[in-house]
């Protein structure tokens, strides 16, 4: 399995997930020609997708979505509501998107994938299960809080990408305006915290898991070292130093798996 992040952050987002043959982008939060340059860098030749899976509508997920899908042709995967907000956003044919329903495994070459709900401030926002024959990978950006529905995934994987968005006492003390900072701490709206990612961890991490992949960071609420320190400690509590773990750059690509 092959699993790269070409970006993680509010300023973008997009992975690739590859086993055997198949290949999906999730997410396509840049624009194009820095998706091109990226995949490049990451050695990874764009036309092996098959199709790009969405996670919800945010503009750092979709950016690029229109014009990628048509330069490389491809299939577009989402729950309905998040096919229609996004068809409108972007000034695309609803045609353009294969609607599941959340939680119905679907199959896309040699992968099998999951959609589970996520609780975010999108309408109807998603991450995802995907086993393949070369192990499972979970990946889960953009809530707000460590639901059981979402542990139990995680549980389940080898492999796991997982936000880990703010350090909760430097969002407080941030300028941001009080709304801004209680969306982004808001349980049903947000984004999850280094503590919570260490709580999600500690609680569903099971013995399978390999390599764990922090994602999302905030720029200025939170550092790669304040995600890095909290998540090292909930490996140590759980006596699992040995699971592998990177913090995924805001703009470079990095190789997950
Ligand atoms: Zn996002
Ligand atoms: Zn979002």
């Amino acid at each position: 399995m092959r699993i790269i992040s070409l970006g993680s952050g509010s300023q973008g987002n997009s992975y690739i997930v590859e086993s055997g043959n198949t290949a999906v982008m999730i997410d396509c939060g840049f624009n194009c020609k820095q998706l091109c340059i990226k995949a490049e860098a990451a050695d990874f030749d764009l036309s092996r997708l098959s199709g790009i899976l969405l996670t919800h509508e945010h503009t750092d997920h979709i950016a690029a979505l229109k014009v990628f899908r048509k330069k490389f042709n491809l299939a577009i995967y989402s729950n309905s509501m998040t096919a229609e907000k996004t068809a409108a956003r972007l000034g695309m044919d609803i045609d353009d998107f294969f609607c599941f329903e959340n939680y119905q495994s679907f199959e896309i070459g040699e992968l099998s994938i999951v959609p589970f709900s996520t609780p975010h401030d999108a309408v109807d926002s998603v991450g995802y299960f995907i086993n393949s024959p070369d192990g499972a990978y979970f990946h889960g950006t953009d809530f707000g809080t460590p639901l059981e529905s979402i542990g139990r995934f995680f549980e389940a994987a080898d492999f796991a990408t997982l936000e880990s968005n703010h350090d909760l006492s430097l969002l407080w003390q941030s300028d941001r305006s009080i709304d801004l900072k209680r969306r982004i701490a808001g349980e049903s709206t947000g984004h999850l915290s280094n503590e919570q990612a260490a709580l999600l961890v500690k609680k569903f991490a099971s013995n399978k898991l390999k390599r764990l992949a922090l994602a999302h960071l905030s720029e200025d609420c939170n550092s790669p070292h304040l995600a890095e320190r909290s998540m090292r400690e909930a490996l140590a509590h759980l006596g699992r130093e040995d699971v592998s773990l990177c913090i995924l750059d805001r703009f470079s690509p990095v190789r997950i798996v």
